[in-house]
């Protein structure tokens, strides 16, 4: 295979994270307590998570170390290679060089380990028992239970309903890991039994899980909580994939015209650009970062910036981020780690700011995307990246059509080995686009909470 392919040396692994938060022309708006409107401080986060990662939260330091511990870890499948889709281009024939950082080769198949291991890292050294959390698609359910293991850690995982049925292999690996899993919306929890009640089919989705899983991180002082996606502290952790590939370009003497990601929640997106993106706040580059998002849950093109719960039972802290509301339950789509009300705060900040734009893609357009570079790359893609596939897809046909070469990099965040059955009912033409759901969002932000 012609690649760009580096076995970079042990010393070649970043030594540490790096934080946008050092380069932003102003600071995000803060996280709100949604009793009393003021910033929160972190005694209100410390039920939640261990102290590492409330400091990680707020920082302004550029760079924050990566302990010996952790960088272990990541050496067992890091740096994660860099390769150049030479048949892709050929197959599109686009004079454009494309580019993409591999993460399916962590051993749970996708970017989440990165944050995973330094989660499950800290809380260890912090005397946390037991990791609650809750997963979509099984993704991040997966690299958690297996990061609670690494460190002798007790994992319990909300997944949500949709995705329990839809992918019990993903399942069956978290348990193999060690987890216990159970489907969301669930009767433990008061979150989970007033959903249900209302609706005894729902489908479930992350804001739900997410609230079934802070209330019993709340109430057990031996448990904490911890996500895969959103907050400051996993998009820093995910910097490692864009450290890298900084290094890895240039040692391809090469560098991106544009980078795309994948958004859900936005980490591995953020993993890749908040390198790139810091050079060019410094004005030492110039750089067009795109984040393509499914049609079916547009958070970023048609939500609202607006303060709103990361979670369906209000539960959690207020943050300013683009938002579908957070009653909204998406259609079930099967990127099910796309599939989140919100965006990372941070995201949602630099799009307000002009730094970086946003697509949305339909289902159909995706996974036609990801058999098109499976053909051509042979690695079949999980479908939440599958999304990054055809936003890298579309500006290749558009280097084509302007007849310029630019540098496309793209993130492709997992393999999709344990998503065949998405593949299986695309093939059989039993998956179908959705509209945008215009009046079910119109409801879920007529309940946004009230922020003066
Ligand atoms: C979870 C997941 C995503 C979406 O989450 P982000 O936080 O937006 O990265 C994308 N791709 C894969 C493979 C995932 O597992």
């Amino acid at each position: 295979m012609e690649t760009v392919k580096y076995l970079l040396s042990e010393d070649r692994l970043p030594q540490a994270w790096y934080n946008i938060q050092a380069d932003l022309p102003q600071p995000a708006p803060p996280v709100l307590h949604p009793g009393t409107g003021q910033p929160i401080g972190p005694d209100d986060l410390a039920p939640l998570f261990p102290l590492a990662l409330i400091q990680q939260e707020v920082t302004t330091e550029r760079f924050v170390a990566i302990p010996d511990e952790v960088q272990r870890v990541y050496r067992q499948w890091r740096p994660s290679p860099l390769y150049r889709a030479r048949r892709l281009e050929l197959a599109l024939d686009t004079p454009a060089r494309i580019y993409y950082k591999y993460e399916g080769v962590s051993p749970a198949g996708s970017h989440k380990p990165n944050t995973a291991v330094p989660q499950a890292y800290y809380n260890k050294i912090e005397g946390t028992k037991r990791l609650v959390t809750e997963t979509g698609a099984g993704q991040w359910g997966s690299s958690l239970a297996m990061a609670c293991a690494f460190f002798g850690l007790e994992c319990k995982i909300f997944m949500v309903r949709v995705s329990y049925d839809q992918k019990p292999y993903r399942r069956a690996l978290m348990e193999v890991y060690g987890a216990q899993v159970t489907p969301s919306p669930s009767q433990e929890t008061n979150a989970g039994r007033a959903i249900l009640t209302g609706h005894p089919d729902s489908p479930g989705s992350l804001g739900i899980a997410i609230s079934e899983a802070v209330e019993i991180a709340a109430g057990d002082p031996e448990t904490k909580y911890s996500l895969g996606s959103v907050l400051n502290h996993v998009l820093l952790h995910q910097t490692v994939i864009g450290l890298e590939a900084i290094e890895q370009m240039q040692l391809a003497d090469d560098e991106p015209d544009i980078i795309i990601g994948a958004t859900g929640g936005g980490s591995n997106f953020a993993g890749l650009a908040f390198p790139y993106l810091g050079r060019k706040l410094r004005g030492e580059d110039d750089v067009r970062v795109v984040a393509v998002e499914p049609a079916a849950c547009p958070s970023l093109t048609r939500g609202r910036y607006a303060y709103d719960f990361g979670d369906t039972g209000r539960l959690t802290p207020l943050v300013k981020m683009h938002t579908l509301g957070s009653g909204f339950i998406p259609p079930g789509i099967h990127a099910g780690g796309l599939r989140y009300h919100g965006m990372a705060p941070l995201v949602s900040h630099l799009l307000e700011l002009g730094q970086i734009e946003a697509v949305a893609i339909q289902q159909l357009d995706t996974f036609a995307a990801g058999i098109q570079f499976a053909r051509a790359e042979g690695i079949v893609p999980a479908p939440e990246s599958n999304h990054a596939v055809a936003g890298a897809i579309r500006e290749a046909l558009r280097c084509k059509e302007e007849g310029v070469s630019r540098a496309i990099l793209f993130n492709l965040s997992g393999h999709g080995h344990f998503d065949m059955q998405a593949y299986t009912d695309y093939i059989a033409g039993r998956l179908v686009n959705y509209d945008y759901p215009a009046e079910e969002i119109a409801m879920a932000l007529a309940g946004l909470p009230a922020v003066s």
